[in-house]
């Protein structure tokens, strides 16, 4: 965080005008959540949390030794056919409410049990209480880098209450196309929102960033998860993101299994083929991204030729 602790307290309380009149993501609601749940994540100004932990399955350079101090958020803005995290994303279930002082706790007990970073899983519908907590957290001596892993569907507001707050953007690129987005997560207009997104984010923090210690310091990593029978659009997704920056690191991810209600859609009814992945990966190459990894491990030569850059402290 680049924020003072006063700044970050007023920013908090700006922020908190949000849930008055939601513009927080692109669905761009402008409903009022004070009240009770609204709009089409039908959030409420409560955040629900489904767990938290230190975890070592992240990307190597949010990982380290020490793990990554993540935040499992309930609730999302977004409501993909095929969501892993459905049982507390989507269904809420066996999640618990978390005021600004439990949050505050929680932090604080991350970086006391040395996680590397705070990284905050599916936030952008909660950023007026994350804020409220951070702020919280900051006045008694909380420091860790603050990770955004988020749907890339983000608002231009939510970011700009982002910028000096988030050290790393970790945003999903899924689709390259719109027809696909709104029938599979019911998002309209997703690949320009994607686009506005990734823009502003590389504004802010710019590519990924990697100190002396192989950690992520600041920058922008954006993942794109296979889909069956290329629904995704992977070329599309690639181009998109090369024309923010070639030098933002993408990791694709082969992991897609047809979860939730991923069987009402024929296409997405199956695992992905290893070909599939490899066009992804193809895509990624012929767009001209520079920092290509596959579930998380370098598969360019450019990327291994860049991990042996020298590190870069500041950002
Ligand atoms: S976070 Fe997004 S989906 Fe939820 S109310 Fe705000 S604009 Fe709508």
């Amino acid at each position: 965080m680049r924020l003072g602790k006063g700044e970050l307290r007023d920013r908090a309380r700006e922020a908190a005008e949000q849930y008055r009149h939601c513009l927080l993501c692109a669905h761009r609601c402008g409903v009022d959540r004070t009240g009770g749940p609204a709009g089409r994540c039908h959030e409420g100004s409560l955040v629900f949390l489904a767990g938290a932990g230190l975890h070592f399955g992240e990307e190597p350079p949010l990982v380290g030794t020490r793990g990554s101090g993540l935040v499992l958020i309930a609730g999302c803005n977004l409501a993909c056919a095929g969501c892993e995290t459905a049982e507390f994303s989507l269904l809420r279930r066996g999640v618990t409410a978390f005021g600004e002082d439990q949050l505050a706790a929680l932090f604080l007990d991350l970086q006391r049990r040395g996680a590397a970073n705070l990284n905050l899983v599916t936030p952008t519908h909660v950023l007026p209480a994350l804020l409220g907590g951070l702020a919280r957290a900051a006045e008694h001596g909380f420091g860790l880098p603050v990770v955004w892993n988020c749907g890339g569907y983000e608002s231009f507001e939510a970011l700009r209450l982002l910028d000096g707050v988030v050290d790393v953007y970790l945003p999903d690129a899924k689709y390259g196309d719109d027809a696909a987005a709104l029938r599979l997560s019911g998002c309209a207009g997703y690949t320009a929102a994607l686009a506005e997104s990734l823009r502003e984010m590389h504004r802010q923090v710019g590519a990924l960033r990697i100190g002396s210690d192989g950690l992520g310091t600041c920058g922008v990593l954006v993942r794109h998860l296979v889909l069956p029978g290329g629904v995704a659009a992977p070329q599309e997704v690639m181009r998109l993101v090369a024309a923010i920056s070639p030098e933002i690191w993408v990791n694709v991810l082969s992991q897609y299994r047809p979860v939730h209600e991923a069987q009402r859609f024929p296409i997405v009814a199956r695992t992905v083929r290893p070909e599939e992945v490899r066009e992804a990966i193809d895509a990624a190459t012929a767009a001209g991204l520079r920092n290509v990894l596959l579930d998380g491990q370098p598969t360019s030569r450019q990327t291994q030729a860049a991990s042996r850059k020298p590190p870069v402290e500041a950002c």
